[in-house]
């Protein structure tokens, strides 16, 4: 068994390391003390920040890299896509519309029709539009096939009404990619369908929620007698949980969050080497050296994982990579909790201080301390991860 990377993977993660290393000099102070979800969409600065830097990814083609030669990628291995968004995540560096260029594409790439995928993929290849994912509403979130947003038909238009919730960014995205119900006479996952919609049309109203540190995220979306074009319909009417169903299973590594939490951990290393408490190194804390080692070792035994997953991705094994995709997720986001929780908890108060000169590590684990609660639900919560581990990885009886 070979963990090293081969010659050729190991230059090309040079050169991101080399890219992102020096794009990221120029970040504005948002990317410095913020989590890069917040510093993108939460200012206008980072937003900007975010829209020049995914032009240059685009130019360079790393945000199609494994997207089929026939859409414009090169069909990179999953592997190659891995080292990319490790990095990436490493360095806090934006660029990347996941909701366009991991989700939506791909569902495009199988289910649209050629006139859809000519119109909608090139924008979201070439890094000139952003997404938004309206999945969630106030009483549909884990138990998505509830949902209540109608869309029916009339003529040649659908008119859509219902409320969305949580929507990430849709305060700065162009489309949203919804999931409503076309036949209100069908129950669950039967009678819904996916649409492809400009967020500008009339009808839609978008309502910031803010965060509990203040920054503006996640929003909730009011559709009043929306009408869109039946051909903005993507897949046969009424089979949307399909689509929804292979959306979910695009690009599901979870090595984000274990790069974000190397970073944050190396930052912490440094911080402990070169603070004292009570007149003693920090370093020389039995506790604090006895937790250190503890996340780093969920942190070598999460990118392992998330290097499995890639390869299980890779060789098609969609069961066990469904379960796999599962304990990355929640490992990840919970250890990133972890981390942030213990750096927080031995800077005193003073790790509860964000934007000041009093701010330890420019506040960074503070932020993180804060949005990592909201990380373990997004995109199904830790609970529903663990119920997808128990039935598909240890084969127990599914219960509903
Ligand atoms: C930060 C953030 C960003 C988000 N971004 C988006 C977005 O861009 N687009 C979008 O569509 N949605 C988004 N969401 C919504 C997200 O998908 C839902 O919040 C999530 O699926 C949970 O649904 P819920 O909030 O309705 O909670 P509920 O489903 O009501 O769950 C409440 C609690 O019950 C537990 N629970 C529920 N069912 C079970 C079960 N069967 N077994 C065990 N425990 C269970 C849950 O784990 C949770 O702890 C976002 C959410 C957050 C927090």
């Amino acid at each position: 068994m070979d963990f090293k990377l081969s010659e050729e993977q190991q230059a090309l993660k040079q050169e991101f390391e080399d890219f992102f290393k020096r794009e990221m000099e120029n970040a504005p102070l948002d990317y410095q003390n913020r989590s890069p979800l917040e510093a993108m969409y939460g200012s206008d600065e980072g937003w900007e920040f975010h829209k020049s830097m995914k032009k240059k990814l685009a130019e360079k083609g790393w945000l199609t890299m494994a997207w089929p030669k026939e859409y414009g990628g090169r069909e990179a291995p999953v592997i190659e896509q891995l080292i990319f968004s490790e990095v990436q995540s490493y360095y806090r560096a934006p660029g990347l519309d996941g909701f366009g260029v991991k989700m939506f594409a791909p569902t495009l790439m199988l289910y649209a029709t050629d006139e859809q995928k000519e119109r909608l993929l090139p924008p979201i290849a070439k890094g000139e539009v952003q997404y938004c994912q309206g999945w969630s509403e106030p009483n549909a979130g884990s138990d998505l096939a509830s949902l209540k947003t109608v869309a029916i038909k009339e003529g040649d238009h659908y008119v859509i009404n219902g409320q969305k919730v949580w929507t990430t960014a849709a305060h700065r995205a162009d489309h949203i990619f919804l999931l409503a119900r076309t036949n209100p006479s069908q129950k669950r996952s039967s009678g819904l369908s996916v649409f492809n919609i400009e967020m500008n049309t009339p009808g839609i109203e978008v309502r910031p929620i803010e965060y509990m540190n203040g920054v503006h995220i996640y929003n909730e979306i009011y559709f009043t007698d929306v009408k869109v074009p039946v051909e903005e319909r993507i897949g046969p009417e009424n089979e949307g949980w399909k689509l929804t169903r292979a959306t979910m299973n695009f690009e599901r590594s979870g090595v984000g969050s274990f790069a974000e939490a190397r970073r944050s951990f190396e930052e912490l290393l440094k911080y402990v080497q070169t603070t004292k408490r009570d007149g003693k190194a920090l370093i020389e804390n039995q506790i604090v050296r006895q937790k250190l080692a503890k996340l780093y070792i969920g942190i070598e035994t999460g990118r392992a994982l998330a290097y499995k997953t890639a390869w299980l991705q890779e060789k098609g094994s969609l069961t066990f990579s469904a379960a796999a995709a599962s304990e990355g997720k929640v490992f990840g986001t919970e250890l990133r909790q972890q981390v942030a929780n213990f750096a927080t908890e031995i800077m005193g108060l003073y790790g509860q201080v964000e934007h000041s000169k009093w701010a330890h590590l420019n506040g960074v684990m503070i932020d993180g301390y804060q949005m990592s609660p909201g990380s373990n639900i997004a995109a199904g919560s830790s609970e529903i991860q663990r119920n997808i581990i128990a039935w598909v990885g240890c084969g127990l009886p599914r219960f509903n």
